[in-house]
């Protein structure tokens, strides 16, 4: 599915593009409210209503287009996977004062947490449906909270996650907290890696790639919803390295 962002010409831009957006191509005729959720990290959310539907919108005011594009981009290639049920992504865009929205499905969500076999499998099914040709990697780089996440393409594993994921972290911490002690221990154990993946067969799989409790609703009906991701194409099991804060129950289990 394409996702329309390209209205990066801050001269041609109109003062409201969201409101814009929704009484054109979002088909709605009339704003009838616009309210505010809580809940999010990062960004402002509001929930628009309209005589065509509700639109969930979230804005930043400082960081450009390419935060809410990453996310755009998984959400679209978690969405056509068929599987597990996402937010349809709609619009993408930079705001007059600098910053940038997303405009996406809104979802009522059920009361209850959902049944976590049913997340269980459901996950599962996605991270079965998300092939990729290129390797482990994403198209474009995307952020987890607000760190950014690096997505380069690469054929291995071991070399994707040691480079672009524990070796980038590392950096990160030795950089801002100027202790190199973690960082040298975190070297050994990178290169020690190899062998604690002898004989496994590790596939390149779409994962979420920020699967914690915040990330994780249901729907009115009780389907499970997963948001706010951080999308690349990894070895399945390291979509549980957030499981310590996702709140999993006893019934949730994922078969390969
Ligand atoms: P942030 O990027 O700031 O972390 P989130 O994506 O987590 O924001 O969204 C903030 C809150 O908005 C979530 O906790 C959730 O309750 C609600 N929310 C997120 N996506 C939707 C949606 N598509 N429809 C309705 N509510 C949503």
């Amino acid at each position: 599915m394409a996702i329309m962002s390209d209205v990066y010409n801050v001269a041609a831009m109109s003062n409201d593009p969201i409101r814009d957006w929704i009484l054109s191509e979002g088909k709605a005729t009339e704003i009838t409210r616009i309210s505010s959720i809580g809940g999010g990290c990062i960004n402002l959310a509001n929930r628009y209503d309209t005589d065509a539907g509700s639109f969930f919108v979230k804005t930043n005011r400082s960081i450009g287009p390419s935060m809410f594009e990453g996310e755009a981009l998984g959400l679209s290639a978690m969405y056509e996977t068929r599987s597990i049920r996402v937010p349809r992504p709609l619009k993408v865009g930079a705001l007059p004062t600098g910053g940038s929205y997303i405009i996406m499905e809104f979802i009522e969500f059920g009361v209850s947490r959902g049944s976590q076999s049913v997340l269980g499998r459901k996950l599962a099914e996605m991270h079965k449906a998300g092939k990729s040709e290129k390797g482990f990697g994403f198209d474009v780089d995307n952020t987890i909270g607000s760190t950014p996440q690096i997505n380069t393409w690469a054929s291995d594993w071991i070399e994707f996650y040691a480079e672009h994921r524990l070796g980038y972290q590392l950096k990160l911490a030795r950089d801002q907290y100027g202790d190199s002690t973690i960082y040298e221990r975190g070297q050994r154990l990178i290169k020690n890696m190899g062998p604690l993946f002898e004989n496994v067969v590790i596939e390149p799989c779409l994962l979420h790639g920020d699967l914690w409790s915040g990330n994780i609703s249901s729907d009115k009906n009780g389907d499970p919803v997963i948001l706010d991701p951080a999308c690349y194409y990894g070895h399945n099991e390291a979509e549980f390295g957030m499981s310590w804060c996702a709140g999993f129950g006893g019934h949730f289990t994922i078969l390969r």
